[in-house]
């Protein structure tokens, strides 16, 4: 195989992915005499935790993501790449690469994340998508805006649609985001769009296998979500545990429910290139580190973000955006020490707080830093708004999600309502026939 030609004698640092911990430590490098090289099989980052904005049409993919090539064009010292490691070679530092070429490397930071777990029930992903990637998030998008349009077109046709419900499985923050926005799209923005259903009849249920939703969050908090979901008409079910999906329904609490669009936000697993390091994983595939974010006995491979199982205090930091753009920054204070030869310094995750909306002008919040306190319902939602509009990547970006955030807040339309794709839904029980030539069509449309 190809090993890419070296440009300079500078330590060489490979960074694989380049979420919220790959981009940081790769900006942390700017300025570092050594050559970076970033692979992501992506072309772009995404801000994930505005995801479901896009799922549900507020937001359009763009809005939230921005290439990998344009945020690094700066960066002499960084080339991007777009591949995927599909193997490591810890003993002659190496990485291979999909498509077939070799990368060598003095540091390879490992950053690709973490992705959705069906707890050994592959088989519900086709039924039940989950929220990872702006592709899952147009998915999501498609299905919700094609019940409407189904229900229509057979409300037309037959005089009688198929109860327009939603199931979404699992009560964390996505869930919660998910079932909020859903319930908000029913009940306020498409009330004056169809001529022939009631949007406004459709029911969205939220479905949790523990005894309350938002189980990381303090109890109080986890509570006023609740009320909040339940204010939005969200029919929420605790210890509710899913045993079956199939098209069209799902089995929970040994009943089989209705469900024209499932969605899934149950459970996520470390990215499977852990694996390659051969080191001992945690249940959830993550990588045990230490202080220096090394694996055991790997001093010159840092794994960070949600690929990482990091301690502090007997706890493992959670697998959110803060810890991982810190270990991202920390990594490139490690590269330095070691250019002058001082001591690693030693991470420390710095914990400001978490927050979950619900709809649109609801959202809980458990602030850490700069004061500690407990917050919910608008006063929460606006500092959630302020905290992600300030940590979206560009300008632009900012300018724009702001823009259509308020414009949806004040005429209660959606931007970015595009059905793109396939016009079946798993769930329909009439499905029109496949017609080849109209998917063939359809794939060649630009979202
Ligand atoms: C829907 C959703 C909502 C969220 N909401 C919040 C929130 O509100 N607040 C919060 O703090 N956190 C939130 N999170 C969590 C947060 O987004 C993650 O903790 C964070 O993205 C982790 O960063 P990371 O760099 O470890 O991985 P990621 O950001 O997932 O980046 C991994 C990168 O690696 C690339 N990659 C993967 N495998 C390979 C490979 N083999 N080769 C090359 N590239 C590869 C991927 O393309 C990706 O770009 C949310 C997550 C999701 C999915």
């Amino acid at each position: 195989m190809a090993e890419l030609p070296r440009q300079t004698t500078r330590p060489r640092v490979v960074i694989v992915g380049a979420g919220f911990a790959g981009l940081r430590a790769a900006l942390g490098l700017a300025h570092l005499p050594v050559d970076v090289t970033v692979v992501d099989r992506s072309n772009h980052h995404t801000f994930q935790p505005l995801l479901y904005q896009v799922a549900l049409a507020v937001l359009s993919p763009a809005d939230i993501a921005q290439p990998i090539r344009s945020i690094l064009r700066k960066q002499a010292n960084t080339q991007v790449l777009m591949d995927e490691v599909v193997a490591i070679d810890t003993p002659s530092r190496r990485v291979s690469l999909r498509s077939g070429a070799q990368l060598a490397y003095d540091y390879l930071v490992l950053a690709t994340g973490a992705t959705h777990s069906y707890f050994g029930k592959d088989e519900w992903a086709p039924l039940a998508p989950g929220l990872k990637t702006i592709e899952d998030a147009t998915e999501i998008r498609r299905q919700v805006l094609l019940a409407f349009e189904l229900a229509e077109r057979q409300m037309v046709e037959q005089g009688s649609h198929p109860p327009l419900n939603f199931v979404v499985i699992g009560g964390g923050p996505t869930g919660v985001e998910l079932a909020g926005a859903i319930s908000d799209i029913a009940q306020l923005y498409m009330r004056h769009d169809f001529r022939h259903i009631d949007p406004s009849k459709s029911r969205v249920m939220l479905l949790e296998g523990s005894p309350r939703v938002l189980a990381a969050y303090p109890p109080d908090l986890s509570a006023k979500a609740e009320a909040a979901l339940t204010r939005l008409g969200v029919e929420v079910h605790t210890k509710t545990q899913v045993t079956g999906i199939g098209p069209g329904w799902v089995e929970a609490a040994g009943s089989r429910i209705d469900a024209i669009v499932t969605l899934w936000a149950a459970g996520v697993q470390a990215s499977p290139l852990g694996k390659l390091l051969g080191a001992t994983l945690d249940r959830r595939g993550c990588v045990p580190v230490d202080r220096t974010l090394n694996p055991a006995g790997l001093p010159n491979i840092f794994v960070l973000g949600d690929l990482a199982h990091f301690e502090q205090n007997g706890h493992q930091v959670p697998g959110v955006a803060q810890p991982a753009m810190q270990m991202g920054d920390h990594v490139a204070r490690i590269i330095a020490a070691d250019l002058k030869g001082a001591q690693r310094p030693a991470f420390r995750y710095f914990d400001k707080g978490d927050m979950a909306t619900i709809g649109r002008m609801a959202a809980v919040a458990k602030v850490e830093w700069p004061f500690k306190a407990h917050m919910s319902g608008f006063p929460a939602w606006i500092t959630w708004l302020t905290v992600h509009i300030f940590f979206l990547i560009g300008f632009r970006n900012r300018l724009s999600v702001f823009a259509a955030w308020i414009w949806n807040y004040l005429t209660f339309t959606r931007g970015a309502r595009l059905i793109t794709g396939d016009q079946r839904l798993p769930g329909w029980p009439t499905q029109p026939a496949a017609d080849p030539a109209a998917d063939a069509r359809q794939k060649e449309r630009v979202l």
